[in-house]
């Protein structure tokens, strides 16, 4: 699966959002999310009137969080394309078992961290 290689969300007067800006794997399900995530903070940036100051703050506001999801969902990908042994998928198994889907914990943290 093709992704961004890295997040860009603002050129010159121009902002990037959705899966122009941050397209990645689908393993965290956060595509559309992070997308109406973009668009509602830029909006309250453009608020102010100023663009490229909008555009500024709307960089440094979305940067951490969209490049932690990329990140991670890229992971889960690498690791879903895996090829294991016997004894790694018992080992997986085990660990789905006892801590959950990997997904259902990344989830947690996007929900608890503060971004
Ligand atoms: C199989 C799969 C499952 C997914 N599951 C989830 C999920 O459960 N939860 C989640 O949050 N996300 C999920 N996603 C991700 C999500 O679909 C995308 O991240 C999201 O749609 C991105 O929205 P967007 O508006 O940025 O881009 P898009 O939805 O791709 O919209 C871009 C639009 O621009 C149009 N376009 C392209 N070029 C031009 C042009 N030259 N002129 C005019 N129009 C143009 C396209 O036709 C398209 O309609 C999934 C993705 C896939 C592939």
């Amino acid at each position: 699966m093709e992704t961004v290689s890295a997040p860009v969300l603002a050129k010159g007067r121009i902002a990037f959002i959705g899966d122009a800006s941050h397209g990645c794997a689908t393993s965290l399900q956060q595509g559309a999310a992070q997308a109406l995530e973009d668009s509602i903070v830029l909006s309250d940036f453009l608020d102010s009137g100023n663009i490229l100051i909008a555009l500024q703050k709307y960089t440094s506001a979305r940067m951490k969080k969209i490049s932690w999801v990329m990140e991670k969902s890229n992971n889960c990908m690498k690791i879903f394309n895996k090829k294991l042994t016997n004894l790694e998928k018992i080992d997986r198994n085990e660990k789905i078992k006892a801590e959950g889907l990997n997904s259902f914990i990344l989830w947690q943290k996007l929900f608890n961290d503060d971004f």
